[in-house]
């Protein structure tokens, strides 16, 4: 159970990445070692950082056995940055869940994916369009507020992995103001923080900047996470001025 500080500066978040993988998720690259990520987090100064590899349901309650082998590997290793050591897990349709609820509860930091549509065991919605899209992942997200296993939302609401329309972005445009509103209020209550992700808040701009303001307006959490997959992106500042035209 993991929760920053409220806060809307980017610098001030930018001191933290909470979105990493390490060798352990396969799309990783095979630099991203334990040792070699937390030396790339001190050299740029970064405070904290989560180290969340994928969950699959072929591979289940998984994460919790490569935690206490990422853990052993940390305790060799002298670094300042604090490590959490947690997951990207998988809600891949309305109340399912990829793992047992004590398989999350081990992790450090649980952050939630609701929209890997991409994977072949994720659920679509029963009619194609984007509007059914974007009610399948409100699904999803509330179903996730009330099972009480999530820390944090990964990419919330990004359409990126959705191939079945020529613009993904009608989607997101397809989310009203209220809708989001209301469910950050109903996170906010569970104290679920809600992701800046950077290859999402760069791919939709005009999305990200209207989650921005309802969140600040809201009172959310917002976590910074890079989704790193290589060493060259765990250091957030690098993105720091785009977020800052985006979002602001
Ligand atoms: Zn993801
Ligand atoms: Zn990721």
């Amino acid at each position: 159970m993991f929760f920053h500080e409220k806060t809307y500066d980017i610098d001030e978040l930018m001191r933290h990445n909470m979105h990493i993988h390490t060798t352990f998720s396969g799309c990783a690259k095979p630099e991203m070692k334990a040792a070699d990520i937390v030396r790339t987090a001190d050299e740029c100064g970064l405070e904290i950082i989560a180290l969340t590899d994928h969950n699959y349901p072929r591979k289940k309650n998984g994460v919790a056995s490569q935690r206490l082998e990422l853990l052993r590997q940390l305790e060799k290793i002298d670094h300042r940055v604090r490590v959490y050591v947690g997951a990207e897990l998988s809600a891949y349709g309305i109340g399912k869940f990829a793992d047992d609820i004590e398989c999350d509860n081990s992790l450090d930091f649980r952050l939630y994916t609701t929209n890997h549509y991409h994977q072949d065991y994720w659920e679509h919605p029963e009619v194609i369009t984007p509007r059914a899209y974007a009610e399948h992942m409100l699904g999803i997200m509330n179903s996730v507020i009330d099972s009480g296993r999530a820390d944090c939302f990964a990419h919330p609401f990004m359409a990126g992995y959705i191939h079945a329309f020529p613009d993904p972005h009608d989607v997101t445009r397809s989310f009203t103001d209220n809708e989001i509103g209301d469910i950050m209020e109903k996170a906010n209550r569970a104290e679920i923080a809600w992701e800046l992700n950077t290859p999402a808040v760069l791919g939709d701009p005009e999305f990200f900047h209207r989650y921005f303001q309802i969140g600040k307006e809201v009172g959310v959490v917002f976590n910074i996470g890079t989704d790193a997959h290589v060493l060259d992106r765990i250091d957030p500042k690098q993105f720091a001025s785009r977020y800052k035209e985006i979002l602001y």
